[in-house]
């Protein structure tokens, strides 16, 4: 991890909120088993691969893309049975997170949000010039502190709730996503980026009709196995999906992005296919991971949550010694000594889990 900020020269012209940014850095590098990002590590049907290939062949590079991606959104609300005007695709999810707090945060303006999350919404939040409020989760089961979110809510313009959350992989139910949508006059982003993982979980776009402040957030980054490609998009009424299209950049998903995520949104039967093997293969890691002694988290999503003794050193060991990622978040109040485990294929947890055994045995035994 990157713990250089920007240099004092830099600092002395920037604005004031970017002058304590750090340069992100995840700490990446090239590896043999990368379960650092949340990725689909699982190969894709030969089907649906082969309709990506031709997508991208037949695309010419010479035309800006369709501004806003009206292929691709009509594919999107076909399968959510929604109109067009209720679709907005970014480049990747995290723009459209930028964008909201860029149109309904900013100075004077609340955004609140519940650690541990994903980083991005405080940082953005920030960045944009907006007091970020934070009502922490329960420190062990990281379910929201509901009474304290709602009353935070009254006075926020925007409100971010993450189901399943990253890094936690625990999901909220329905009646409290309404009820924080009720609550809160201002904006309320669901952030359901690994929804697809948690087949139990009902999905906020089902309030879409009753609760127009209400965003849905969706990636094709994560189940669909399109991190690479960036598109992500946002369910919502359409004078937001109209917000949306005031201030992003018009040209922002590109042409081959939108030709391969409309293939794959056409073919997400094919895609999604894999998503069972994943939630499966979720389970076996769990269990290994307890197997070894260690603290897990029950996950929803396609990673887990394990608390490892001297989690900064073992995460190091991991990389150097094993050729392993994963994520550190060891730093993150509220997460000490935890790790992140994306769930790979069953050969890559085998090797996470047999690294993790020789680095850890002589912890366990105690000499
Ligand atoms: C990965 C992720 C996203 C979006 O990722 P993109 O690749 O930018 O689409 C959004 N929210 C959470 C919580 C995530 O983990």
């Amino acid at each position: 991890m990157n713990d250089v900020g920007l240099s004092e020269r830099a600092r002395s012209l920037v604005r004031p909120e970017v002058a304590d940014l750090d340069p992100y850095d995840p700490g990446f590098v090239e590896c043999r088993v990368n379960l650092s990002a949340n990725e689909s590590t699982w190969p894709r049907p030969e089907a649906l691969e082969r309709a990506v290939h031709d997508a991208l062949v037949a695309t010419p590079l010479n035309r800006y893309p369709d501004p806003m991606a009206n292929g691709l959104r009509d594919a999107i609300a076909a399968w959510h049975g929604v109109g067009r005007s209720q679709v907005v695709v970014g480049n990747g999810g995290d723009e459209l997170i930028f964008d909201l707090l860029l149109a309904f945060g900013g100075p004077g303006r609340t955004v609140l949000d519940m650690p541990p999350t994903f980083s991005v919404y405080d940082i953005y939040g920030r960045l944009v010039g907006s007091t970020v409020v934070a009502v922490p989760r329960d420190p062990e089961t990281f379910e929201p502190v509901w009474d304290e979110v709602l009353a935070a809510a009254r006075t926020a313009d925007v409100a971010v709730l993450t189901t399943p959350n990253n890094p936690t992989g625990n999901t909220v139910a329905l009646g409290r996503v309404e009820a924080l949508c009720e609550a809160c006059p201002g904006v309320v982003l669901v952030d359901e980026a690994y929804g697809e993982f948690a087949p139990s979980m009902e999905s906020a776009a089902s309030l879409l009709d009753r609760h127009p402040n209400l965003c849905v957030l969706h990636t094709l980054s994560k189940a669909f196995g399109m991190a690479g490609a960036r598109v992500g998009y946002i369910l919502a009424s359409p004078e937001l999906v109209d917000v949306f299209a005031a201030v992003r950049q018009p040209y922002t998903v590109n042409v081959l992005s939108q030709a391969a995520a409309t293939a794959v949104v056409e073919g997400r039967d094919l895609a999604l296919a894999s998503v069972a093997d994943v939630v499966a293969e979720r389970d076996r890691l769990t269990e290994g991971l307890l197997a070894l002694g260690l603290r897990v988290w029950d996950s929803e999503a396609n990673f887990v949550l394990v608390r490892v003794p001297g989690a900064h050193v073992v995460r190091e060991r991991l990389a150097c010694d094993f050729s392993i990622l994963v994520r550190d978040l060891s730093s993150t109040p509220g997460l000490e000594d935890c790790l992140r485990v994306t769930v790979g294929t069953p050969e890559e947890d085998d090797a996470v889990l047999d690294a993790l055994r020789q680095i850890l045995r002589p912890v366990i035994s105690g000499t």
